[in-house]
């Protein structure tokens, strides 16, 4: 092994490093964080429910009733009544027959590809997709095609090679870094006519998107037939931790048999089960706080546009500022940290070379008065022409 000294001064020099701040005391839009009182709009606890008393209750209800961990795997001795009753509670919200958990979105994504394809196979993947997709592709040793941004021609183009083994098309519902909607009633229409499955992640859309807040697939209008594998996280707008897989009988079975990913991994504590119960119910039921998280997007969007920011097109609670270079991002971040205002500066790999950017993303447990400190923080900084 060579010393791995000079490759982080690299990263260093070329503002790719990253560290982590600390976070203390009281949770929610307002933190402590390395000590200071921060404003942040970088969480993905889309509708405040994090926080939520009814859900912190039922976590400590729940760990008093089940214990702090699950004690195994789902298949040796690990899979409560909590798990049970909140898996056919996800599979109703999402309209489909069964729901699956895993304990991380990461971890549903590695799951459910490597379950369905092998060797000989094929998965075509939006070049956007996030990281736990790719990783998910290259475990598999399926051949991964991976077509530009939201490219449905480009998509349609590689389908059409496609001659032998099973075809998969995955993509996020609403991406990660983007905020942008994948186009998913023409690539449902693409995969019908190439006999290939279609795969979600509306990590970012679950619980936010369409009047019932089943996300993105509500919101286009998308049938479940049309997207047979349905991944959802419970860490980002439930506010909770986990994720689950939803979908037909015979795909829940057969990842039960052969997800590696869920089979060899202890089961989400039942605590966090039982918490993200309330949190399923809270989100369902309160349709407010999705009101209230477009409201705010809208008003952002609009002053934002006033101030002359050069948002992208995004009307989901992911709103990016492009700097470009990943010193500039880092610069506008640490700016804003003066001032008060935690937004994290996204930088290669994770999002393509000269297209770093602020991530600010806004919650429904943000006021008024939060949005006019961002916007006046991001006034702040002099927005030249990306360089
Ligand atoms: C956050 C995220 C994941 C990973 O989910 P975790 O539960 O945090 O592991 C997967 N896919 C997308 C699109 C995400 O944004």
């Amino acid at each position: 092994m060579k010393p791995l000294h000079p490759e982080l001064e690299r990263r260093r020099r070329e503002s790719l490093y990253r560290h982590r701040r600390v976070s203390s005391a009281q949770p929610g839009v307002e933190q402590q964080i390395d000590g200071e009182s921060m404003l942040l709009f970088c969480s993905n606890d889309y509708l405040g429910l994090a926080t939520h008393p009814e859900v912190v209750d039922a976590m400590a209800r729940g760990a008093a009733r089940f214990g702090a961990g699950s004690g195994s795997a789902h298949l040796v001795c690990g899979h409560s009544e909590a798990h049970h009753l909140l898996e056919q509670e996800l599979a109703e919200f999402v309209g489909r027959p069964r729901a699956l958990l895993f304990s991380t979105g990461y971890m549903a994504n590695l799951g459910a590809v490597t379950a369905l394809l092998g060797r000989g196979d094929c998965v075509y993947q939006d070049r956007l997709n996030h990281a736990s997709l790719i990783d998910a592709g290259l475990l598999s040793r399926a051949r991964l095609k991976r077509y530009p941004h939201n490219d449905s021609a480009a998509l349609e183009r590689l389908l059409a090679t496609h001659a032998q083994g099973e075809a998969l098309v995955v993509s996020d519902g609403v991406f990660s870094m983007d905020g942008d909607l994948a186009p998913l009633p023409e690539m449902a229409r693409l995969c019908r006519r190439h006999d290939a499955w279609l795969m979600v992640d509306d990590a970012h859309g679950f619980g936010v998107l369409g009047e019932k807040g089943s996300g993105t697939l509500e919101l286009l209008g998308v049938e479940a037939r049309d997207v047979p594998v349905l991944v959802c996280t419970l860490g980002k707008a439930l506010g909770t931790f986990g994720a689950f897989v939803a979908g037909s009988e015979a795909l829940i079975e057969t990842l039960i048999q052969r997800a590696r990913s869920y089979i060899y991994t202890t089961a989400l504590p039942p605590a966090v089960a039982a918490a993200t119960r309330v949190s399923l119910r809270l989100a369902r039921d309160e349709s407010w706080r999705r009101h209230r998280l477009a409201q705010l997007i809208a008003q952002f969007r609009e002053e934002a546009a006033r101030l002359g920011l050069p948002l992208l097109e995004s009307d989901t609670p992911i709103q990016p500022i492009v700097a470009g270079s990943a010193e500039r991002a880092l610069d506008w971040s640490r700016r804003l940290q003066q001032q008060g205002v935690l937004v994290s500066a996204i930088r290669p790999p994770t999002v393509p070379e000269g297209s770093a950017r602020l991530r600010i993303t806004l919650s429904a447990a943000h006021s008024e008065e939060h949005l006019a400190r961002l916007l006046q923080a991001l006034a702040s900084l002099s927005l030249e022409a990306p360089r």
